[in-house]
């Protein structure tokens, strides 16, 4: 099916569809060494997509070794900066052909509407590979001040073998921000996908060898992470561990890269995002909108959803009203239909999860203003409605935990120095938002707020130009940019005596 419009293509499409569902080692697809696998199933309707290969211990040594041996091999890992450009740039090439492929298989396997999953996941997929292709030629060494009897070198070497862990949420584009980076520094990368969305990560391999990268450098592990994860984190040839994901298993890989060989370790982990809006914004219609959007965008499976909304108390049943009414307008439909505003969540535990911390709330005193129940658009599948809890004090737990659903907290605050003071009152520091016409406040509170990403009259601004990464347990460690580049690569200063 080519240009699909209407969810009956997408529906034709994926019953065609020829999944691939083998780990992809040294360049071939493979299955499990001891041939196990388990059911991808999706949280569109329940039904069961396919059997994955479950790669275990046995994978993980036969991944690294290839990784290991393409990377000294030196036919990636040593080649002219401008060849492995031309080659990321056919690779941009061939995700660009197989757009609609790739959109489909994140919708079939985590629930999100197609039409977020084509214009959003996989559009900014193609544009982090092609940037990040397009820099990599671009990043010079330096030359040390010395004196005129030595010449201080230092320069930039690729790792190694990278491992990179990745979670379900966005999970082509979350890859794409470790594989990029490591990839045009020269590295060979073994990659583990989550076991709730393998799929377009294992397409995607396929597209890789096409590209021209040589067999070894690219390899993918579909598996659990108790399993492959942690075999990759423990691994004594791994040299670098990259992983998005929650923080709970973020500190248990920097334990696993102390207890193993103190590889390079990088962690982006959870949030719970506050998002400031002041009595004097510039326009309340907008950020209220914004405010909906933030929270309900993705199912709220967004590390930066604007899960704490913060609001000046004078303006705040007002403004609860608009964004209460804009999230009513926001009710998930079957996840193929183009428009539909929110889809399925990704899986029955996670769909409990949210559904629990929504009883949590309840329990201890918030006050339901919009949603609260599962709903079935769809018979058999995950779906919860857009909900928002009015009157959240800062110490209940759903303004606490990440919720990692469509669940909003909204909590009063009198002024500046207390809304500064609930919204920096919590372990993560991924985003925040602040909403303000008076430009002095817009700074000072931009100053103030302990997070990776600030936004200033708008939400979940970026693209490849800046940095993102977390303050406090949100991580360590920045994607995108040149700044990635720094998580893949090793500084050398190389000294030569002149003198004699
Ligand atoms: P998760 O931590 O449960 O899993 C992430 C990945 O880690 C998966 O591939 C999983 O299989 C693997 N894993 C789990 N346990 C492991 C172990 N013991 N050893 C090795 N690997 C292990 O997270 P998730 O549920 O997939 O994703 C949701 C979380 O990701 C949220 O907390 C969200 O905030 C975070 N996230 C962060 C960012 C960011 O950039 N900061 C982006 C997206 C998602």
């Amino acid at each position: 099916m080519s240009n699909p419009r209407t969810r009956a293509d997408w529906q034709a499409m994926a019953d065609g569809l020829e999944l691939r569902t083998r780990a992809f080692i040294d360049g071939q697809y493979v299955d499990a060494a001891d041939g196990r696998t388990f059911d991808c199933t999706s949280p569109i309707d329940g039904r069961v997509l396919g059997q994955v290969a479950r790669a275990g211990q046995a994978d993980v040594e036969r991944a690294v070794r290839a990784a290991r041996r393409s990377f000294e091999a030196g036919h990636w890992s040593r080649a002219k900066p401008v060849k492995r450009k031309k080659t990321l740039q056919k690779l941009v090439q061939l995700i660009e052909q197989h757009a609609d492929e790739l959109a489909l298989l994140e919708t079939l396997d985590m629930g999100k509407p197609i039409d977020d999953a084509r214009n959003v996941d996989i559009a900014a997929t193609i544009r982090c590979f092609g940037w990040t292709a397009e820099a990599l030629d671009k990043v010079y060494g330096e030359v040390a001040p010395t004196g005129e009897d030595e010449l201080g070198l230092v320069t930039r070497e690729p790792l190694g073998v990278v491992a990179a862990i990745v979670p379900w949420n966005f999970p082509l584009l979350m890859a794409a921000w470790k594989l990029a980076p490591a990839l045009a520094t020269g590295n060979s990368v073994v990659i583990k996908p989550s076991e709730k969305s393998p799929l377009s990560v294992l397409r995607l391999a396929e597209l890789v060898a096409e590209a021209g990268i040589p067999e070894g450098v690219f390899n993918v592990l579909p598996g659990f992470g108790q399993e492959a994860g942690e075999a990759l984190a423990l691994h004594m040839d791994v040299d670098g561990l990259v992983f998005t994901g929650s923080t709970a298993v973020g500190k248990r890989l920097l334990q696993c890269a102390g207890l193993s060989n103190m590889k390079r370790a990088y962690m982006e982990c959870g949030g719970k995002s506050p998002n400031i809006v002041f009595a004097d914004a510039p326009d309340l219609a907008k950020a209220a909108e914004a405010a909906a959007m933030g929270i309900f965008y993705n199912q709220g499976e967004v590390c930066t959803a604007a899960s704490r909304l913060l609001v000046e108390r004078s303006i705040k049943d007002e403004f609860v009203a608009r964004v209460v009414e804009a999230g009513r307008k926001m009710q998930p439909r079957h996840p193929l239909e183009p428009g539909a505003p929110m889809g399925a969540l990704v899986d029955e535990t996670q769909t409990r999860r949210v559904l629990d911390y929504i009883a949590k709330g309840q329990a201890e005193g918030a006050k339901l203003a919009l949603g609260g129940n599962r709903i079935a658009p769809v018979d058999g599948g995950c779906y919860v409605e857009p909900t928002v809890f009015d009157d959240v004090r800062p110490e209940h737990t759903i303004s606490r935990e990440e919720i990692f659903g469509p669940v909003l907290s909204v909590i009063p605050f009198d002024d500046e120095a207390q809304a500064l003071k609930i919204a920096n009152d919590t372990e993560y520091g991924l985003a925040a938002g602040v909403w303000t016409a008076n430009l002095s406040r817009a700074h000072r509170v931009a100053r103030g707020l302990r997070a990776g990403s600030v936004w200033v009259n708008y939400w979940d601004g970026g693209d490849m130009t800046a940095p993102f990464g977390g303050y406090k347990q949100s991580g360590n460690g920045r994607d995108k940019s040149l700044h990635a580049f720094d998580k893949y690569t090793e500084v050398k200063a190389t000294w030569i005596n002149l003198a004699d």
